[in-house]
């Protein structure tokens, strides 16, 4: 079974995440898929629109920490920039050179891709996940969607793409960090973070009825008023913000590491959604 389904019709292709039984937790396989999907659909001329889906009940519980098929320590062709493989490197060496492919290179990658991209999300858009959300242009929530970034718990200041600041406002983002705590759909509208609520049952074909609107509009047209709106988010300090904050995030794995048992604190996922869900 493949990790990420694509299809197309009408100018607008479904990138879908197939690990619904992880609830699309992300392993690199399913990060290299994911490329080949938008490499794909930017390539495609008849590609206007796309938009990132997750399988099942939920858009992305976030980055595999735990199941079989997790892959961290697996070489892959590397893409998103010349870091070496940090398979066999020691220490912050490793780390530091796959996060910068894997996590930060890659969400940087897609939200430079020069076609519309818009996230359909419901359920859980937690951590990893939101750093998918956040690269797209657009985020469309179903009702039951919530968002959170937990990994203050494992001493981390937010997950590797930080775009918290710019997405939700400096002042909520602190709250958003220090607590972990869930965000409804409803709460992440009105902080600006989602374009709009619809009802879950309703979640594909009102996704699917916006990015037609948009793919009637010029390709050309389309990829220069993104790259717009992407440079004026940089000139905001988005680039530069997330380049300093990498090396904080860094600093806590190295001392997780350093201190204690892992880069994460100890933390599994079995861990992170039990703090999450008390009951
Ligand atoms: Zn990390």
């Amino acid at each position: 079974m493949s990790v990420v389904d694509y299809e197309q019709a009408g100018g607008i292709a479904v990138v879908r995440m197939n690990r619904p039984r992880y609830r699309n937790a992300q392993n690199s396989a399913m990060t290299y898929a994911l490329d080949d999907a938008f490499y794909r659909a930017a390539a495609d001329d008849e590609v206007k629109v796309i938009v990132l889906a997750g399988a099942g009940e939920h858009f992305s519980a976030g980055h595999d920490i735990g199941t079989p098929e997790r892959d961290v320590d697996t070489s892959f062709d590397r893409r998103a920039g010349l870091w070496w493989d940090h398979v066999g490197k020691p220490g912050a060496e490793g780390r530091f050179a796959r996060e910068s492919e894997v996590y930060l290179g890659m969400c940087r990658r897609w939200r430079e891709l020069p076609k519309p991209t818009i996230a359909m999300v419901q359920g859980a858009c937690v951590a990893g996940g939101l750093m998918l959300a956040w690269c797209c242009d657009l985020v469309v929530a179903a009702d039951d969607a919530f968002f959170a970034d937990p990994v203050v718990r494992m001493g981390i200041p937010g997950v590797e793409y930080f775009a918290h600041p710019w997405v939700m406002g400096p002042r909520f983002a602190k709250e958003f960090l220090f607590t972990g705590d869930r965000v409804d759909a409803q709460r992440a509208a009105a902080l600006g973070m989602v374009n709009r609520v619809v009802p879950r049952a309703d979640l594909e074909t009102e996704t699917l009825a916006l990015a037609g609107k948009i793919a009637a509009m010029p390709r050309l047209g389309l990829a220069l008023t993104k790259r717009a709106v992407n440079q004026a988010e940089d000139l905001m300090g988005l680039r530069a913000g997330m380049d300093s904050v990498f090396g904080l995030h860094h600093t806590a794995h190295a001392h997780n590491a350093e201190v204690g048992a892992d880069a994460l604190a100890g933390q599994t996922a079995k861990s992170m959604k039990a703090a999450a869900d008390p009951d």
